[in-house]
Parts: structure tokens; sequence; C-alpha cells
């Protein structure tokens, strides 16, 4: 598949280009998975990029008002983590053991939000839902 550049990205949301911003777009680009903020700022130190945590989270927030990202709140790690917004949303599955998130691919949800804007008279704008568990390599253990 073929990817968007990060300066595209930026143009598309009219945001300024700038080599942090660009930096910060590629790493995001090469998880697969939802990181948290501490893991972005690993990353960022284990590729000798400058960028300080502060400004990190100044250019996350920008992307969020921008929405490039995606933000939400992972339980289990009791910590936020963020993704790359993709064209539609995922959920994941969590294991309770080694914390690893696996994508689902489908959204299990929009029949049920459809019943309750019915039932209750209310519109669902998003939602979000995260099934905790144990993934194949920690079953062994339960
Ligand atoms: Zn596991
Ligand atoms: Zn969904």
């Amino acid at each position: 598949m073929k990817q968007t550049s990060s300066r595209t990205m930026l143009d598309n949301v009219h945001l300024k280009y700038s080599r942090q911003r660009e930096w910060l777009l590629d790493l995001l680009k090469e998880q697969k998975t939802p990181i948290t903020i501490e893991q972005l700022d690993e990353l960022v130190r284990s590729r000798k990029l400058s960028i300080n945590l502060s400004t990190i989270y100044r250019i996350l927030d920008a992307f969020l008002k921008h929405d490039l990202i995606e933000k939400t709140f992972n339980i289990q790690m009791q910590s936020y983590v963020i993704e790359l917004k993709h064209s539609h949303h995922r959920h994941y599955l969590i294991c309770l053991d080694c914390q690893k998130m696996i994508p689902i691919n489908h959204c299990p949800m929009h029949n049920i939000v459809e019943e309750i804007e019915k039932e209750q008279n209310f519109h669902v704008s998003a939602h979000q839902l995260e099934i905790y568990g144990y993934c194949s390599a920690c079953i062994k253990n339960h």
C-alpha cells in the first residue's frame, strides 16, 4: 500500500512543515499499534533526533487538533496511547499479561450503535471498545 508522505500529510491539514513534525509523523507511521508518549520519546532518543519531551507534547497537540492522530486511554497500561488516525477506526484486543494490542479488522459496534440510537433517542458520535484477555503466547500460563 502506498503511503502518503509526512510532508503531504502536514500540507493536507494545513500544518506548517517542520523537520520535527515530519520525524514524529514518520515514527508514528512505523507503529503497528498505539504507543504511549513515553514510548515515542524513547524512540526519538534512540534515533538521536533532537526533539525534547515538551516539544513532542506540543507537536502531538497540534496533530490532535488537526486530526492527524487519535488519543485513547488504555485502562490496562493506565496511560494514554496515540496512533495515526486511520480512515476507518480500529478496535484492539489487549493482552492482560504482555499488554500487546492486536487490531481487529472490523467494528463490531455498528449494529449496536444503531439500536442504541433508536432505543435511547441518543445520537452516538464516537465510541471506544477494548477487549481484554490473553494473547496466544500468554494463554498457556492461564
Ligand atoms: Zn500476551
Ligand atoms: Zn467501532
